[in-house]
C-alpha cells in the first residue's frame, strides 16, 4: 500500500501545491485545515507521516505536535513542520513541540518530495533473512 501522508494546512494554495507533489510522487494525501480536525484525522487514518504548517488557526502546530505526541498510537509518526518562520528559535521549538523535522516555506517543488523522504522511517523487513537462519 502506498505510504499516508497527512497535511495539516489552512492555506488552500500550499495545500494544493504540496499535495499535487506528493500525489504525483504515488503518495496518498490526507488532508486537514485545523489543528483539531488534524488531530482527529491522525488518530482514525494512522498516516505514515504528518506535514504540519506551524501558522494554523486557533491551536497552532507546536499546539497541535505536542497533542499528537500525547497520544500513543501517534508517538512515532513522523512530524515535519512546514513554516515560512525560518529562524532557530522556531526550529527548536518545533522540535521541542515533537517535531521530526522542518520544511521552509515557500515550497520548492523541486526539492520539496527529497526533504519530505529524508523523514520517512525505513520499512523494516517483516521476515527473518535466510542468511542469519542459516548461521
Ligand atoms: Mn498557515
Amino acid at each position: 500500500m502506498k505510504p499516508r501522508i497527512l497535511i495539516i494546512e489552512d492555506n488552500e494554495q500550499n495545500l494544493y501545491l504540496i499535495t499535487f507533489i506528493l500525489e504525483k510522487h504515488g503518495y496518498q494525501v490526507i488532508q486537514a485545515r485545523n489543528g483539531q480536525e488534524g488531530i482527529e484525522t491522525a488518530k482514525r487514518d494512522r498516516p505514515t507521516l504528518i506535514l504540519l504548517d506551524i501558522q494554523l488557526p486557533g491551536m497552532d502546530g507546536y499546539a497541535v505536535a505536542r497533542a499528537l505526541r500525547s497520544n500513543a498510537s501517534l508517538d512515532q509518526v513522523p512530524i515535519v513542520a512546514v513554516t515560512s518562520y525560518a529562524m532557530a528559535g522556531d526550529r527548536e521549538r518545533g522540535v521541542e513541540a515533537g517535531c521530526t523535522g522542518y520544511i521552509e516555506k515557500p515550497i520548492n517543488p523541486d526539492t520539496f518530495m527529497a526533504e519530505v523522504e529524508q523523514h520517512l522511517l525505513p520499512v523494516v523487513p517483516t521476515t527473518e533473512t535466510p542468511d542469519e537462519a542459516d548461521e
